[in-house]
């Protein structure tokens, strides 16, 4: 063994890290470790040079491109999470061998792919928008002509953020969107082609279950984008009715249990005249469920330990009437101003300032939705 190897395995032996073991060290994994420290679980992250290291407060931040420190992480971890799906999913098996990844490799190879997460909707009975699978120019037009315009065509894979994203409007963009999402090896595309789906809002359910099967959901969320990055974030039980949260939770609940589910998930959704559609999932706590930090009797990250550390969940519901979070892109605003604001939260990342990083959030409660709106409006003049 190296120096190196062994400086290292003392370090995390005095640190007690053998718990759970993150593949990623951004934020989502620093928020959690901040929530699973007070349940005694110590965390253990695997960061790449890219993504920086938000995390490193909480626990080692292990280089996932050095074999002896791949080594000790499998060593050291009982379970295995991530806190994004962008991992390679045959890679973190065999990382993984026999510690549990939880969400299992199902659930992260479905929200890898478009086609396999929209077919599996479909198998399911979760409804969603008309689509079309695509591997050439031809097919494409085909597309246009099946499905009408306009249309909405994706990358089957890497897209987030809006990005591996194109609209067609005429039958004139569909070579122009063709070029743009089949990048410079034409023979391996994989596109999606949707029809253009009317919403009269964009929701997000997010739900958790337990090593047990115990399934518990958050009130729902309506969410907005800014330049293809959510914005904002409102809690928003009061404006649904009963039927839209019941189709909402049947949805995850099919998905959690078809793919016998642990940790929280989250269920991105379009609101229609015709019912809900459902766009894509996440295998993972998610940025629409932030608020619950201090919103929720338990937050998503809490409850995504509490499951797969195999312990009960705690209780999902409201605190107040209102809630609602603020992402912070691209630069912060005076931290003071924010401070003295009441039943609001700050959480700063750590992370230097570049435009369209997300570089921090505010959580707001509130007794009422005027308070709410007047202070979501205070915040967005100081940003
Ligand atoms: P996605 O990458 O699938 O999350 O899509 C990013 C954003 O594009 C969504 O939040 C919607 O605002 C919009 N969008 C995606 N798919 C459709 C669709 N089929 N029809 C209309 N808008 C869409």
């Amino acid at each position: 063994m190296s120096d190196d190897k062994s400086d290292l395995t003392s370090e995390m032996t005095d640190r007690n890290c053998n718990t759970l073991g993150v593949i990623g060290a951004g934020q989502l994994g620093r928020m959690m470790g901040l929530e699973g420290t007070p349940l005694n679980r110590s965390f253990c992250f695997l960061g790449d040079a890219e993504s920086g290291q938000p995390a490193a407060v909480i626990g080692p931040v292990l280089d996932r491109s050095n074999q002896a420190t791949l080594a000790i992480f499998q060593k050291k971890v009982d379970v295995i999470t991530y806190e994004s799906e962008n991992v390679n999913a045959d890679w973190l098996e065999k990382l993984a061998g026999d510690t549990p990844i939880y969400p299992g490799l199902r659930a992260l190879r479905s929200s890898q792919h478009r086609w396999r997460e929209k077919d599996m909707f479909k198998s399911l009975g979760i409804e969603t928008a008309p689509y079309v699978k695509v591997t050439s120019l031809e097919e494409l037009t085909a597309a246009a002509e099946t499905l009408g315009l306009p249309l909405v065509v994706k990358t089957a894979t890497d897209g987030y953020d809006g990005k591996g994203q194109a609209r067609v409007h005429t039958l004139e963009d569909v070579p122009l969107a063709w070029q743009a999402l089949s990048g410079s090896d034409a023979k391996a595309v994989e596109l999606i082609a949707e029809g253009f789906v009317q919403f009269s809002r964009e929701l997000s359910v997010i739900a958790v279950r337990s090593v047990d099967g115990d399934i518990q959901y958050y009130p729902m969320t309506e969410n907005f984008h800014s330049e293809g990055i959510l914005s904002v974030s409102r809690m928003v039980p009061g404006s649904l009715s009963e039927e839209t949260r019941q189709t909402a939770m049947s949805y995850v609940q099919k998905l959690l249990e078809h793919l016998d589910y642990v940790g929280v998930i989250a269920l991105e959704l379009f609101d229609t005249e015709q019912g809900l559609l459902a766009n894509e999932m996440a295998p993972r706590v998610h940025n629409t469920g932030h608020w619950t930090q201090l919103g929720a009797v338990t937050s998503q990250f809490e409850n995504h330990v509490r499951a797969i550390a195999g312990l009960p969940l705690g209780d999902t519901q409201a605190l107040q009437p209102y809630a609602a979070m603020i992402n912070l892109i691209g630069r912060l605003p005076n931290p003071e101003k924010i401070l003295q604001m009441a039943g609001t939260s700050l959480h700063l990342y750590g992370k230097s300032a570049r435009p369209g990083r997300k570089l921090g959030h505010i959580n707001l409660i509130a007794g009422t939705q005027d308070e709410l709106e007047s202070k979501i409006s205070l915040i967005q003049q100081e940003l």
